[in-house]
């Protein structure tokens, strides 16, 4: 029997419930996951690799067929090393899903075999993005309820050793 493997990439910058949403539910549905770890992104990042790599590992162990692997080139190059042709988004809005589109269709281009699987991000989660818990955070906001407990703890230790 062939093992359906997916990657989900990103830049996880911290692993919110959001993703965490997503991971849970397309591990029902493929037998393997690769969560793969941006190691450089056009947005300030505010842990490093090492750091998001170990918040989704500790997010994430309680699932049995995940890996975590970081990527620093294409992800278009690095799905065909890993000869995995499944790549995993969600979709929170009409915005996510203009830029999607094109991202998916541009690795496409690239790889014609890579096909995109979206999953809609469920009802509670649609609001979070990454991003936006770092700022309501950085301004003293709870955002407990949408990150797990580990990936809160290092948000607010994070944030203190950037004030200091
Ligand atoms: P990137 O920088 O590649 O967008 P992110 O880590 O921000 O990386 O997001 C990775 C993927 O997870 C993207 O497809 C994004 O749309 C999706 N995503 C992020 N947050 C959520 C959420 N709350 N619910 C569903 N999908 C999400």
């Amino acid at each position: 029997m062939q093992i359906r493997k997916a990657i989900y990439p990103g830049t996880f910058d911290p692993i919110t419930l959001g993703h965490l949403d997503i991971i849970t539910r397309a591990s029902k549905i493929f037998d393997f996951i690769i969560i793969a770890i941006a190691n450089k992104s056009r947005k300030a990042l505010l842990f490093t690799t090492d750091e998001r790599i170990y918040l989704a590992r500790i997010a994430t162990k309680h699932l049995p067929n995940i890996k975590i692997i970081e990527f620093n080139n294409l992800i278009s190059h690095f799905a065909k090393k890993q000869k995995v042709n499944i790549l995993i988004r969600g979709l929170r809005t009409v915005t996510d899903f203009e830029y999607e589109k094109k991202l998916s269709q541009m690795n496409k281009y690239l790889v014609p075999l890579l096909e995109n699987i979206f999953f809609i991000a469920s009802k509670d989660y649609s609001f979070v993005s990454s991003s936006l818990v770092k700022e309501v955070a950085y301004y003293g906001g709870d955002v407990s309820n949408l990150l797990p407990i580990s990936v809160n703890e290092a948000l607010i230790t994070k944030l203190k050793i950037k004030q200091l």
